[in-house]
């Protein structure tokens, strides 16, 4: 993706929390533009997120007791956008249904949320393309919703062979419409941050309406 020279900046350190939702009604009012984080747990949300926004506290309120089950949203100084980190999904092998997996409030802030722009999906480098993983972009390519995959903790393999995932993963996903990019990422060596803030940005300028 390129970016224009007259499109819009956007500071990720000047992200700030703002509210927690448990469903739709408790979200912010739906007329901006949110990008959501998801991925299972472990896989290194929060700290993709923290990285991100330089900001080492961030999503670490997402992690106090009676929040994991939230919907949290984070304010940009761009006025409307918003970044969102979503639950993380479970270790549940058994089912491949959203409501099931996530509860019903979340199916509907992905089936209904007007503000959605775009989802990343966080990927554990060592164990990509879980099955919800597969679910999840095959529901972003009916959504025609624009998906990033980071693969994250890229710091624990040796560069050759996290190349080799990449490619792997590129390949595996070939044909899938939603898919923008493909980032690897390490919170602990900082690497595909600034890639990562790019392409977001480039999300973000896509949805925004020109002046
Ligand atoms: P979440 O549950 O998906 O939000 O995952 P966290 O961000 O809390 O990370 C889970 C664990 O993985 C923590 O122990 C982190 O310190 C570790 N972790 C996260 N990102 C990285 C990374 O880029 N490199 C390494 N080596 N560890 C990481």
């Amino acid at each position: 993706m390129t970016t224009d020279s007259d499109s819009i900046s956007i500071s990720y350190n000047s992200a700030r929390f703002a509210q927690s939702a448990s469903k739709l009604s408790n979200c912010p009012p739906d007329d901006g533009y949110e990008i959501a984080f998801a991925g299972r747990s472990n896989s290194g949300k929060s700290s993709a997120i923290n990285t991100i926004t330089n900001n080492k506290k961030l999503a670490r309120t997402s992690k106090t007791p009676g929040r994991t089950q939230l919907i949290n949203f984070f304010s940009l100084s761009t006025p409307k956008a918003r970044l969102v980190d979503l639950p993380g999904y479970g270790y549940a092998k058994v089912s491949l249904d959203l409501k099931a997996e996530w509860g019903r409030h979340l199916d509907d802030y992905l089936q209904n949320r007007e503000s959605l722009s775009a989802l990343v999906l966080i990927m554990d480098i060592r164990k990509p393309l879980t099955d919800f993983d597969n679910m999840m972009l095959n529901w972003s390519d009916e959504s025609s919703l624009p998906t990033v995959i980071l693969l994250t903790k890229s710091d624990k393999m040796k560069f050759g062979p996290a190349k080799q995932v990449y490619f792997k993963t590129r390949e595996a996903l070939e044909g899938h419409s939603s898919l923008v990019d493909i980032i690897l990422f390490s919170s602990l060596k900082k690497s595909g941050v600034e890639e990562s803030r790019a392409t977001l940005t480039d999300i973000f300028n896509h949805a925004m309406p020109k002046e």
